[in-house]
């Protein structure tokens, strides 16, 4: 069905596995993403910025995941990712997103709780949920470049007096990892995350996941984490094989039989990555 983040990360704490919450990055890899996570028997986690949502249509992506989630039979839930501008908050939820980010990480402490606090008002009277940041993750996001030695990671008693003011169903923890990041893999601090998780009692995102080690994804959803982001795995490779398949063809070639292998590979390391997070020889 078409659901809620609170909803998802609800099963996915009383079976302790972690939701893949993965960044569409153009509408035709899309439909394979939702069929991916069918395949795994997997809710998913569908997720824009703002800057794709305006590219493609907010009400268009929110109608493919709405179809897909009834059609297909998959708990499909529609995430706008890293807005700061409440006008996208309530662009999307307008629109038919069932959950949303705001990130008030860059500002003091006292706003970002302020801010947040009028986003989850708005949000939960429409029945959608919302998710906050506190810290610093490293790298580029739409534009921002954070520097390493500006990288503050997440506080456990702050992050608690953030949960318990804001009222946010989900936190997005900084514990090393940094958005982009795909040639190389991240240092977590694994004791940070353990140390949040016995301080707070809302499920813990991470993002920038590309980076983190396989080994690591499984400690993260023993110690809380419910969401895990992955977004630069599916456009490098998408892009990679869109090169490699518009490279050799002539063009006048069908469309389709150009992109169909790039949405292969955004399928294959979707399935991949499920298989991690379901957590399957856990308890
Ligand atoms: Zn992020």
């Amino acid at each position: 069905m078409y659901t809620t983040l609170r909803k998802v990360t609800e099963k996915a704490e009383k079976l302790n596995f972690t939701v893949g919450s993965f960044n569409m990055h153009n509408l035709e890899m899309l439909p394979s993403m939702i069929m991916a996570a069918k395949e795994m028997g997997s809710p998913i986690i569908i997720q824009t910025s703002a800057g794709t949502a305006k590219y493609i249509g907010y009400g268009v992506i929110a109608s493919v995941c709405k179809y897909m989630a009834e059609h297909e039979s998959v708990d499909v839930v529609l995430h706008l990712d890293h807005a700061k501008d409440f006008q996208d908050i309530r662009d999307a939820i307008e629109a038919g997103y069932t959950s949303v980010m705001y990130d008030g990480s860059s500002l003091p402490f006292k706003e970002n709780i302020l801010r947040t606090q009028e986003v989850v008002n708005y949000a939960h009277a429409r029945g959608v949920s919302v998710e906050g940041e506190l810290g610093t993750i490293g790298g580029t996001e739409e534009g921002v470049f954070v520097k390493e030695n500006e990288k503050v990671f997440t506080d456990p008693e702050a992050a608690k007096q953030f949960v318990e003011a804001t009222g946010v169903d989900a936190l997005a923890v900084a514990i090393g990892t940094n958005h982009g990041q795909y040639k190389s893999k991240t240092e977590l601090n694994l004791p940070l995350l353990k140390k949040i998780n016995e301080t707070i009692d809302v499920p813990l995102v991470i993002h920038g996941g590309t980076g983190v080690k396989e080994e690591d994804i499984r400690q993260c959803t023993n110690y809380g984490v419910r969401k895990f982001n992955v977004g630069t795995e599916l456009l490098v490779g998408w892009t990679k094989e869109a090169k490699r398949m518009f490279g050799q063809t002539k063009e006048d070639a069908s469309l389709r039989n150009n992109i169909l292998p790039c949405n292969d590979v955004v399928s294959t390391v979707i399935k991949h990555k499920i298989g991690i997070f379901l957590n399957l020889n856990a308890n």
